[in-house]
């Protein structure tokens, strides 16, 4: 069994530009925090926005040194960059963006959600690219909720999405620069599942909603994070309630991490770059 490390709960929120009220549930500063290759997890709402002409969300801004992925739950996100790509993330559907050397994009509610209103729910999972990795061109990839396949866990409803990585056999879409297995888990009241993850990597649990019990022992309620110890291999949860989770796995990247706001690289002169080439519109390679 692997053990449980710690549970944490963070209610502090703060808006991302007037559309994402977001909840930082950890990030690379969190003082001895076993998190590698990810870096940050931002949880946006459920929050409800009344119909509005002028869609909410955050401007223009850049990234560099890693990947940011966006998974909606309820609403809907217009996203564009200075290059001319754009596109709309909806329900069930994850944007895996590889920043690599950098582009400036905004983050936006949809034109449809804002002006019908509604819940909005998303997550935003920063991962870390290696060094050699890090000033690639950016890209995109665009998973669509039919892309993501689904493993039936029982009769009753549970299932397993594979985002990326693989369970028992099925391979989700997401290509990833290190190893990572990230699985959106909904399991129905009184389930139980065992899940298996290499020796070694990091594993995070993140309960959207319900509660979970834990190798039979800790009981994790909702929005709280369980970060496991990398020894051991199997992790078996038991839903109290339905419950939505979001598990996050992956090979730690043992290289230094140097970050300032949206930037994240290994030294301290890659980020003075990244300012003067932001500043020299490099970024925006437009
Ligand atoms: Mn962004």
């Amino acid at each position: 069994m692997k053990q449980i490390h710690r549970i944490t709960r963070t209610d502090q929120s703060h808006w991302v530009g007037d559309g994402f009220p977001v909840r930082t549930l950890f990030s690379y500063n969190t003082p001895d925090a076993e998190i590698s290759p990810f870096l940050m997890l931002d949880y946006a709402g459920p929050t409800m926005f009344p119909p509005a002409a002028k869609p909410k969300g955050v401007g223009f801004h850049p990234h560099r040194g890693f990947e940011t992925v966006t998974i909606l739950y309820q609403g809907e996100i217009e996203h564009r960059d200075t290059a001319g790509n754009g596109g709309l993330i909806g329900p069930g559907d994850v944007q895996w963006m590889t920043a690599g050397k950098g582009l400036l994009h905004e983050e936006m509610h949809s034109v449809a959600f804002t002006r019908q209103g509604g819940t909005f729910e998303a997550i935003q999972l920063w991962v870390n690219l290696p060094a050699k990795y890090k000033m690639i061109d950016p890209h995109y990839q665009s998973i669509t909720d039919n892309r993501i396949p689904m493993v039936k866990l029982d009769e009753e409803g549970s299932v397993l999405r594979i985002i990326a990585g693989h369970y028992q056999g099925v391979k989700g879409p997401a290509n990833t620069y290190t190893p990572v297995n990230l699985w959106d888990l909904r399991l129905q009241a009184n389930h139980t599942v065992e899940l298996t993850f290499p020796e070694g990597y990091t594993t995070i649990l993140f309960n959207l909603k319900g509660s979970v019990k834990i190798n039979n022992s800790t009981t994790m309620g909702d929005t709280e994070l369980a970060f496991f110890e990398r020894l051991g291999k199997t992790i078996s949860l038991t839903a109290l309630k339905n419950s939505t989770l979001l598990v996050m796995n992956g090979e730690p990247i043992n290289e230094p991490i140097v970050g300032y706001g949206p930037f994240v690289m290994n030294t301290q002169e890659e980020i003075r770059q990244a300012i003067e080439d932001l500043d020299t519109s490099i970024l925006s390679y437009s």
